[in-house]
Order: C-alpha cells, then structure tokens, then sequence
C-alpha cells in the first residue's frame, strides 16, 4: 500500500467513511497518517475509590470491586445504568447512559478499572460514561501515551486510531528521503520511526523525537518550496506605469496627524516598488495601533491616481466596513475626485452585489474594500494592480494568491500585527520584502493596565462610569455568546442584561457577537463609532483590526482563558488616540500560573516582548499545551515553540541548496522527490 492510495483501500472503509473522512481533509492513506494527534491522554496509576473522591472533581482511574447493585432505568427515551463503588465510607455513583448491555457485563462483587471524570452532582461524586477495563487491559495503555485526535461528527477517536493501526501495519516502510549527514547533524530520527510514535508513542521520550524530526521536515519544506519560489518571483517585472502622484503627498498633508518616522519611511519603500522595475511583494509588520492603515490607504490611492485597481482584503465584515468608511472620509477630506471606494462582503444584497461587480468589471471603482468576497468567481477585475490583505495571519496565503491570480499579477501588500521576531519573519516570508513600523505615534500613552479578580467588579464599574461621564467609551469581553452547561465563564447576553441594571439609563449598554447578522453587527459597530453606545459587551469578534479612538477602557472577563497573544491583540482595541486608555484583566480564581501570565500583559504593551515571554513561561517543551494560534498553519510544528528547530531547519535548508540548488546529487534525489509531492500538495498555498 503507496500513501498515495485512496482511503477506500482500507480495510472497512466504504462511501460512506470515505466522505466522513474528507471532512477532516483525509483523502488518502498518506493523509491519514498525517494526520496527527492534538494531544496526548495518560493512563495514570489508578488510584481507590476513596482517593478519587477526596481528590475531588477530574479525570480518574479507579480501581475497585462494585460493591452496589447494577441498576437499570428507562427514563423516557434513555436506559440508564447505574451503580455505586464504595470503599471505607466513601461512596463513588458510575452511570452510564444509552447501554442497557452493561447490564450483562457488570456484576456485583466483580473488579473492573474505571475511568472517566469525577464530579459533584447534587452533593454526591459522580463518575459518568467510564470507560472499563480489566487489569491486564489498563496495564497494557499504561505503557504509552494515547493519541488523542481532533474528531468531527461521526468519526470517533477509536476509529481513528484503528485505522491509523491498519495503515502501520499494511504500509511498506517509506525510504528515508533526508541525506544522512543532515539526520546525523541534527540528531532527527528516521522517517517511519517518527510516523509511527507520533501516534503510538512507546513513551515520551521517544514521542519527542518523532515530534521533533516531522516539525523538522515540515519546516525544511516549507522553506526549501518558499525558496524554489524566490526564484521563480524575483524576475517578475512590473508592467504597470505608476509614478509618483502628488495626490498621495496632499493626503498626508491634510491629516489630523503627522505620520511617524516609521510610517514614512515604509511609505516610501512601497511608493518605490511600486513605480519601480519589479512586481513589490511586501509584508509590513507592525504592532496593534502602529497605524499601518494610512499606509494601505496611500498605497491605493497611488494606484487609483495613475489609473489602476486595487483592493484591500480584511478578514471580518466589521473592519471591511471600518475601513471603507475610513477611505472615504479620507478621500472626502482631501477632495480627490473620481477615487470613490465600494465595499463588497458577503451581506451586500444581490442588487449590491451586481452594481459592484459591473463597477469593478468596467473599472469605474478603482478602490474595492472587503471580505473574502472580493475573490468570488463572479468578480472580475479591469485592470487590478494591488492587493493587500490586512491581518493577514487570519486569512492564509492560499487567499491571496487566487486574489492576485485574478489579476495576472499584481503588486502585493500583506500587512500584519503578528509579532514574529524579524529573523523568524526573513525565514518564514522568505518569498516577501519585510518593512517594520517599530514605533507608535507619538503623542500615544501606553496604555495602564491591571490584573485583578472578580471582588474588583464594583471598583471598576464605577471607574468606568466616571470615565463614560468623562465622554469616553467602554469595551468589556466576555468569552462566551450565551450561557452553556457545565462552562463557568462570563457570556455576553446575560452580562449584557446585567450591566444595564448597573449603569444609569442614559448609559446605553450593547452587545456584539459573531453569531449575529452582520448587518446588525455594522449597525451596532456603526452606533458604537458614533459614540450612541457608550459601553459594548462583546466576544472576540472585535479583536481584529477595530478603530474607535474615543474607547478607553477595556476590561476582559475570564481573561485565564484566553491566550497572551490573544489578549494583546484585544487590548490594542483601545490606546489608539491621545488619551489615556486603560485595560483591566480579570480573572476568575486563577492560580499562581496564569496569574504570571496575566503578568506580563500588565508590565508590558510591547507584542515582541509578550511572545517571547510567553514562549519562555511555557517552555518549548510543553507539548501537551494548547497550540498557540498563529500566523503559520503548520501540521505539527510551531513557530514560536519550536524556533529552535526552524532555526536549524533553515540553516540545513541553506546547506544543501548552497551545494546542490538543484537538488540533483544522488543523495539529495529522495529529497527531492518529497519536495515535490509536497509542493504540489500545497501548491495553492504556496503559490507555487
Ligand atoms: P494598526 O496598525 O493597528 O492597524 P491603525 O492604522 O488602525 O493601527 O491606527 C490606529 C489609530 O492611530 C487610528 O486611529 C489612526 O488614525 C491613528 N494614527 C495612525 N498614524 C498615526 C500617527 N502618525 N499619529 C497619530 N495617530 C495616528
Ligand atoms: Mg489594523
């Protein structure tokens, strides 16, 4: 069996399966075993029934005989059977629902391992849905860890695991593609070692270096493509005729601001590839709040004034809209004519819709602001020569290269608050020129920040209202939209409710979430700009990109359960103007980690610095933590946890090109090889 071979191949696999499996983007056998666990599960020693239940709440193995009957109940539509485990005075209720067999199998006076989560239902400890085993048959999971794999309806981990097992066992062993010097100078294990502990590992010293070896290759690929790529680039010309405009000097003239050195200086890197010989492919990175806006904005009006189309592409409705408007005003204020943007997303009504696409397709509309619609089929550009993305890390290259494909080439502009430092940046965008805006307006103060838990509430309340009555405004986030069992975290609906009764009536309260039409979300985003709301309850939906100055204050409710970068990101929403903003971070209950966490935030403002130390805290060696989410979809690897190993992937990546930019020495032929089946896999995302 090829990793090539289709999923039907396996044993056990119809139509059915096949189209299940597709939904977790697994075509083929290859696919399968590429697809790797989220996590691990331990099968720790199991412990006595009354050291599960004094230990409280959580996951536990117990070992016990059933000292109660096994019961049976119909309730309605559901059989539940039930007993009791009890050991010295110390009483242990499993239930399971939907498995009237258990009855069978279970049996007063037998020892059985039970595993599953603990907890306190209407005063009495509670074990629901264990899984059970016999001695010999725990003792056998003990040994190793168990994967644990993202699921979706229909497709159980023990599925998963069955066929990952199948395909271990029928599979040839692949041939080593790496040249063994690069294996040797970087200590990475062999190929089918790696696949196969990284799913089953033996232990986890030897899950490590399985992990360690696929990061590896994963990140060597990826820059062996990127630099494939390079090459192919570097020779595109620039066929468009731009010059210089004044417009663009008139625009900065007239701002309420003058721009930062940082700014200007980016600027002019972007007016100069843009007039010059070759097709401009830059990211500019800059923290939340740097003011990398007015840049995208000049980039296009230099676009528009010589003729040409350009679109700016953001990942959410809210901030296409935001910055639609904000060209608007701005070529309004400076009274350029024949400039006028349109907006396209995917709630612009049919008739919207049409006109737009006509405007684009005459090239009447010269600046089209929008979502991920502006690269629908129907869209068909006149004569597009700039593309930028903003918040890119949202969207994936793969978007953006159908948006510049739609337009044979265009210049392209990325733009980024994801704070990779620079050397990681150079490696990861290898394919793009870096600028970086590493200063903020001037007359910005940094924003104050505290971390404090939920007896602070009152306090802070009544800040903001003396903040409100000041004229400025609030953010307040919550991670949840509405209430959910078995959650204990703030959600927006009910804390919504509640703030009205804390506020007086003139105080108007709002909320704002994702699962809201988008055209009540523009209308309560727009009432929100205009300052008619002065307090906006909200998930995370506001994270990105939003700008209204006059907002001051933010306060995160739960924020243990967000991550660093997550809430950096958040904050930025408010220090965007000349006063002085504020960002509470509270807490449910946190322990001593998370509160060293939320440390950082309140000592710093700096993105850079908060990734790093957030690195640090964690440790690369934390594996069994939550992915940070990021800018770079990789299978396994990470850019922030595992910077040593793309350091050293790069480095090797370097080697082996220096001596053979072909790849066609013997030794490196293998290599090749894989290189190209994985180019082609990827090829939309790479723009290969
Ligand atoms: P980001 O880099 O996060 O996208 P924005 O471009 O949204 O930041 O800018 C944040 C705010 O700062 C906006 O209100 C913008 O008008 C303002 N701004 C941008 N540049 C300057 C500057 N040089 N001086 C003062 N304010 C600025
Ligand atoms: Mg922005």
């Amino acid at each position: 069996m090829e990793e090539s071979a289709p999923l039907r191949s396996l044993k056990g696999v119809g139509d059915k399966t096949e189209k299940l499996f597709q939904k977790l983007g697994i075509y083929t056998v290859g696919d399968l075993l590429h697809y790797y666990p989220r996590e691990y599960d331990r099968y720790t020693e199991p412990v006595t029934v009354k050291e599960a239940v004094e230990k409280g709440a959580g996951k536990a193995a117990v070992a016990a005989r059933i000292t109660g009957n096994v019961d049976v109940k119909i309730a309605g539509k559901s059989t539940i059977v039930s007993t009791v485990l009890t050991d010295r005075g110390e009483a242990l209720q499993l239930i399971w629902f939907h498995m009237p067999f258990l009855r069978n199998v279970l049996k007063r006076g037998g020892a059985y391992i039970f595993r599953g989560k603990v907890a306190e239902k209407r005063h009495r400890m509670v074990m629901e849905h264990p899984q059970i085993f016999t001695r010999e048959e725990y003792e056998k999971l003990q040994n190793g860890l168990q994967p644990v794999y993202s699921l979706t309806a229909g497709i159980t981990n023990k599925l998963l695991v069955k066929m990952i097992r199948q395909v271990l066992e029928q599979k040839e062993l692949a041939a080593e593609y790496l040249p063994e010097e690069v294996r040797n100078a970087y200590r990475l294990s062999e190929y089918n070692f790696a696949v196969s502990q990284i799913h089953f590992p033996e232990n986890q010293e030897s899950m490590v270096l399985g992990r360690r070896r696929l990061a590896f290759d994963e990140f060597l690929f990826f820059i062996l493509g990127i630099q494939l790529l390079k090459e192919k680039k570097t020779e595109e010309k620039n066929l468009f005729d731009m010059k210089p405009v004044w417009e663009t000097e008139k625009v900065i003239e007239q701002l309420p601001y003058r721009l930062t050195n940082a700014q200007t200086q980016v600027w002019h890197e972007i007016e100069r590839d843009m007039t010059g010989h070759t097709l401009m492919n830059r990211l500019v990175q800059g923290d939340v709040g740097s003011g990398k806006t007015i840049l995208a904005f000049l980039a296009m009006i230099l676009a528009g004034t010589n003729g040409y189309q350009s679109a700016l592409m953001v990942p959410t409705e809210v901030l296409a809209r935001q910055h639609w408007e904000g060209l608007r005003r701005l070529i309004k204020d400076s009274k350029l004519t024949g400039l006028e943007p349109i907006l396209l997303t995917g709630s612009s009504t049919a008739k919207e819709k049409r006109e737009a696409y006509a405007m684009i397709a005459e090239g009447k509309a010269k600046m089209i602001v929008g979502t991920h619609a502006l690269i629908q089929e129907k869209v068909v550009y006149q004569n597009i020569a700039l593309v930028i993305t903003d918040e890119q890390h949202r969207f994936g290259v793969q978007q953006r290269e159908i948006l510049s494909k739609k337009g044979g080439s265009p210049h392209v502009l990325v733009m980024s608050a994801t704070p990779i430092p620079r050397t990681l940046a150079i490696i990861l965008y290898g394919d793009l020129d870096i600028s970086v805006i590493d200063e903020l307006p001037a007359k910005r103060l940094p924003i104050k920040n505290c971390v404090v838990d939920t007896s602070y509430r009152p306090k802070a309340y009544a800040f903001m209202q003396r903040q409100i009555e000041a004229g400025h405004q609030v953010y307040i986030i919550c991670p949840m939209v509405e209430e959910s069992e078995g959650m204990e975290a703030e959600n927006v609906l009910d804390y919504t409710n509640r703030l009205k009764t804390v506020f007086p009536s003139q105080i108007v309260v709002e909320s704002l979430h994702g699962r809201m039409k988008p055209a009540k979300k523009n209308q309560i985003m727009e009432a929100f700009a205009e300052n008619k709301i002065q307090v906006l309850v909200s998930t995370t939906v506001i994270e990105v990109g939003v700008n209204v100055p006059n907002a001051v204050v933010m306060m995160v409710e739960n924020a243990e359960r967000f991550g660093l970068a997550q809430l950096h990101q958040l904050r930025g929403r408010v220090g965007r103007g000349d006063v002085q903003s504020y960002c509470i971070f509270m807490h449910n209950d946190a322990g001593e980690e998370i509160q060293k966490r939320l440390e950082i935030l309140e000592k710093s403002n700096d993105g850079f610095f908060i990734a790093g130390e957030d690195l640090r805290l964690r440790g690369p060696g934390d594996l069994f933590g939550v992915r940070q989410s990021g800018s770079m979809e990789f299978k396994i690897a990470d850019v922030y946890q595992d910077a040593n190993i793309l350091k050293e992937a790069s480095e090797a990546a370097g080697g082996i090109l220096a001596l053979d930019p072909e790849l066609a020495l013997e030794q490196h032929r293998p290599l090749r090889e894989e290189l190209e089946k994985y180019m082609k896999s990827q090829a939309e995302t790479l723009g290969l």
